[in-house]
């Protein structure tokens, strides 16, 4: 099925370029999807929607971890910006449209570095719910992604 660049709904069988989208789905779906075996999914493989996934968080909840604890106004500016950019641009467009939708209802925090931290836990754990998938514990967010877990 060819869908516009936003169109909101998440299709299993979404194509572009009349290919099915691989970072829209996971890799077992795109390689039935394809009729691939998937035998030969190897290291310098595109992504598929989960290891993309998995890597956008750590970039993004890394990123909230060094943001300055006292932003200026113009850094706070530039990262409202950064992430209403990046969920246009992000390449999985269902993920990227309910994004969309999420800053709409709770616009970014970007007071200091650990609102930010906690508003990217938000966010995330949105996407945890959406899944089916266990919250996170967003007192824990430093420890995960900055400090390192107390022993
Ligand atoms: P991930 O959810 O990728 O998490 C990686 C690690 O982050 C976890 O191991 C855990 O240690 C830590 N973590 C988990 N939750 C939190 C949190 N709340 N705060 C801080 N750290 C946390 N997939 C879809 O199927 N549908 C979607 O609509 C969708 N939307 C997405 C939107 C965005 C912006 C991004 C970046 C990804 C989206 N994904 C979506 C992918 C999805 O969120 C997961 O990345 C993917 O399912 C792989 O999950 P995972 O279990 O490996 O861990």
């Amino acid at each position: 099925m060819k869908r516009d660049y936003f169109d909101s709904e998440p299709r299993s069988n979404e194509e572009i370029d009349g290919k099915p989208c691989r970072t829209c789905v996971d890799f077992k779906t795109w390689a039935k999807l394809t009729g691939k075996s998937g035998a030969k999914r190897g290291k310098n493989c595109p992504l598929d929607k989960d290891q993309l996934g998995r890597n956008t968080w750590s970039f993004l909840h890394t990123m909230a971890a060094y943001f300055p604890d006292r932003p200026t106004d113009e850094q706070q500016r530039d990262m409202k910006t950064f992430i209403n950019l990046f969920s246009k641009f992000y390449p999985c467009e269902y993920c990227a449209k309910d994004m969309q939708v999420d800053i709409a209802n709770d616009p970014p925090k970007t007071g200091s570095r650990s609102d930010l931290s906690l508003w990217f836990c938000n966010l995330h754990n949105k996407v945890n719910k959406k899944l089916g998938k266990p919250l996170f514990d967003c007192s824990k967010v430093d420890q995960r992604w900055f400090h390192g877990w107390d022993d």
